[in-house]
């Protein structure tokens, strides 16, 4: 399967960017140029909770909602709980459909 190339936040579209290291952390997201950049190479649930994570930020900034990093990590862990537990395939977020 193939990594996701795009992702559609707000109405936008994002250009996902697959490297072998980031510092720091396990995805990062630059509003400007329309791109998050995920570490590759790491467990499918974890990619997919940064996904939720990154597109929470893009959200907040969207809506100029202003959550501070600590919301964030907190509506990451509730939401991916809640999607994977009502049954969700959560893994388009990070494969290609189809692929
Ligand atoms: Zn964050």
């Amino acid at each position: 399967m193939s990594e996701r190339q795009h992702l559609v936040i707000q109405g936008k579209t994002y250009e996902l960017t697959w490297v072998d290291h980031i510092d720091g952390g396990l995805g990062e997201k630059n509003h400007d140029m329309l791109r998050i950049v995920f570490e590759r190479g790491r467990p499918a649930e974890r990619t997919i909770a940064t996904v939720l994570h990154e597109a929470l930020h893009l959200i907040s900034d969207e809506l100029v909602l202003s959550l501070d990093e600590d919301t964030i990590n907190r509506l990451e862990s509730g939401l991916y709980c809640f999607l994977s537990e009502s049954g969700v395939d959560l893994l388009p977020l990070i494969r290609e459909p189809g692929a």
